[in-house]
């Protein structure tokens, strides 16, 4: 009840209230139960308006921005994604809510089993996860209609435009180590479209196409 009152409040404080108008993403966020994809010392603050630590030094995103992004996938129900980052599996029980099938790579195995447990657990049946580089994508499942990144990367990585759908997007931090650019591309018959949609702060895309560790 406690976390439910949490919920409602964080989606009509944050994200509501600074113009996210997509209803079925508004639902997905009172839906999903947040607190539960950190650790329990941190749930209470689960609902704050900042990303948290979930181990392995990597973060589960603001709810903002989680729901900034997810707006920009302009998902409808038949859709297959790809998640690049599986980290705390928030995101991907925020997909999974929205479209038919997501399949999520998260690169560090103790956050990728942690994360397929969870999202077992809470029933999110139609979630496909595999702990490898994603930044190579998924080409055996290609091609998706939408594609997230949600750890940031130097550029956008041809290998995973190129498993998009014709009129496919996907949404990705793009920039040096501190600071990105959201930005939302568009896969057309003939090139690409590009959005900006402004600042943001991400961990590091590590992988043959992302950045080199260390
Ligand atoms: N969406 C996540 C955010 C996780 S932070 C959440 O809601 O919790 C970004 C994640 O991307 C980290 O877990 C990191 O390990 C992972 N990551 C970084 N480079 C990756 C790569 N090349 N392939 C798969 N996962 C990667």
């Amino acid at each position: 009840m406690k976390f439910k009152r949490l919920r409602e409040k964080m989606v009509s404080t944050q994200i509501e209230a600074r113009g996210i108008h997509d209803h079925r993403v508004l639902e997905a966020m009172r839906t999903v139960p947040r607190h539960l994809f950190v650790s329990e010392a941190l749930q209470d603050q689960a609902y704050g308006d900042f990303p948290l630590p979930i181990g392995e030094g990597q973060t589960i995103s603001q709810p903002y921005i989680v729901a900034e992004m997810t707006q920009a996938l302009e998902l409808t129900r038949d859709d297959r994604i790809l998640e690049i980052g599986t980290g705390s599996g928030y995101q991907t029980a925020i997909l999974a809510e929205l479209a038919f099938r997501v399949y999520t790579i998260e690169r560090v195995r103790e956050l990728f089993i942690r994360a397929r447990k969870l999202l077992d657990q809470l029933g999110y049946h139609n979630v496909i996860a595999k702990c490898s580089d994603g930044t190579l994508g998924w080409p055996n499942e290609s091609p998706f209609d939408a594609i997230i990144v949600t750890a940031g990367a130097p550029e956008p990585p041809e290998k995973l435009i190129q498993q998009l759908k014709i009129g496919g997007r996907i949404v990705i931090p793009v920039g040096d180590r501190y600071s990105q650019t959201l930005l939302q591309i568009r896969r057309h018959e003939d090139g690409i479209h590009t959005t900006d949609l402004g600042g943001c702060r991400f961990v590091k895309l590590i992988g043959e196409h992302g950045w080199k560790e260390g």
